[in-house]
């Protein structure tokens, strides 16, 4: 199992597998719910994701477009998604607490990254999303 929490421990989840690698996300909104350049996130089947703790603390805040975001309202970590018409959790990265074991898959949005993001590593980069996926 790959455990994840936020800031504070109040919410803990874990989880047994990734469907997809791990993707950066270098758009604007992801720059302002993460804080830094981009947002790393995976996917993983709802089915194969539980809640330890800290349910109570989830906090959801969507935007009128839709785009939505999913914070621990103690601390303000980003936590887990469910993504809407979907059976997968969008989970961030950063607050896995063990090694995934996943490399970085691709990058998209870099079309509207900050002039200060300088990106490095082999993979792929994109304008915009992955030619094909979609996110709600
Ligand atoms: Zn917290
Ligand atoms: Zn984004």
């Amino acid at each position: 199992m790959i455990r994840g929490s936020c800031l504070c421990g109040g919410i803990r989840f874990h989880f047994a597998r990734a469907v997809t690698q791990i993707g950066m996300c270098h758009c604007s909104q992801c720059r302002k719910v993460s804080g830094v350049a981009s947002n790393a996130v995976i996917v993983v089947p709802a089915a194969d994701l539980a809640w330890l703790s800290g349910e109570d603390l989830r906090e959801t805040y969507a935007k009128p477009s839709g785009w939505r975001t999913t914070f621990c309202r103690r601390c303000g970590s980003p936590v887990p998604q469910k993504l809407p018409g979907t059976e997968a959790y969008w989970v961030p990265a950063g607050v896995l607490d063990d090694d995934p074991g996943l490399p970085v898959g691709g990058h998209i949005f870099v079309g509207s990254k900050a002039p200060w993001d300088e990106i490095a590593g082999p993979a792929p980069q994109f304008e915009e999303g992955i030619p094909g996926a979609k996110r709600t």
